[in-house]
């Protein structure tokens, strides 16, 4: 069985989750966005071993964490879609912009597509291709326990923004009402800040997507 905890991390009180299967403890971080040691500290207190680093997109509060975290533990960095390759170009930027401690630039081990597998311990995920918020956004979908972690692409009650360099807002309703949308209404969403819900309620009562 799939297990997970949300972990807030940076002053962006960004969603990191802490993904793992229960029968091999193989751990997987969705978007560590920073405060490292709080995310180790996780790791240890369930006895976990960290297998992979998946990315949604390249926003910096999402992959500030990234780099160290895959150099300490010698993990495989995953995702997003290369189409997000620009932000992580631009980390260093980032950092000074929206004063966070300083991390280098990384290149991902692997980009994701989509309709790409995800593979940890018996647990298997698909990747969906949800740009707008960001070109290269991705979103990960676990079938087994209908529950789909979107990032910044849609909110309780809300939408990512898009007024990015490469921001579209008409990409990102379209991502959300054809690729979010058209999973079953009983699946839940686990977004990149504040609560989750199901994506039903968001496809009724939004106010960004009526
Ligand atoms: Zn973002
Ligand atoms: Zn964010």
């Amino acid at each position: 069985m799939l297990k997970y905890q949300v972990i807030p991390v940076t002053a962006y009180q960004q969603n990191c989750s802490l993904l793992w299967c229960d029968q091999t403890k193989q751990a997987a971080l969705i978007d560590p966005g920073g405060d490292i040691d709080l995310l180790f500290e996780e790791i240890k207190k369930n006895q976990l071993e960290l297998a992979q680093i998946w990315l949604t997109h390249g926003h910096l509060d999402h992959v500030g964490g990234t780099d160290e975290i895959a150099r300490t533990k010698k993990v495989p960095i995953i995702g997003p879609h290369e189409d997000d390759f620009f932000w992580l170009d631009i980390l260093q930027q980032q950092c000074e912009m929206f004063n966070f401690p300083k991390v280098n630039n990384f290149t991902p081990d692997q980009w994701l597509n989509e309709g790409d597998k995800l593979t940890l311990g018996k647990e298997t995920f698909e990747i969906l291709h949800t740009p707008g918020h960001t070109p290269g956004h991705i979103v990960i979908v676990h079938h087994a326990s209908k529950t789909v972690w979107v990032g910044d692409v849609l909110f309780k009650q809300s939408i990512g923004r898009t007024d990015f360099p490469k921001g579209s807002h008409e990409a990102l309703i379209a991502s959300i009402k054809n690729k979010l949308f058209a999973l079953p209404d009983d699946y839940q969403f686990v977004p990149g800040h504040g609560p989750g819900g199901s994506l039903k309620d968001e496809a009724l009562h939004n106010p960004f997507l009526r």
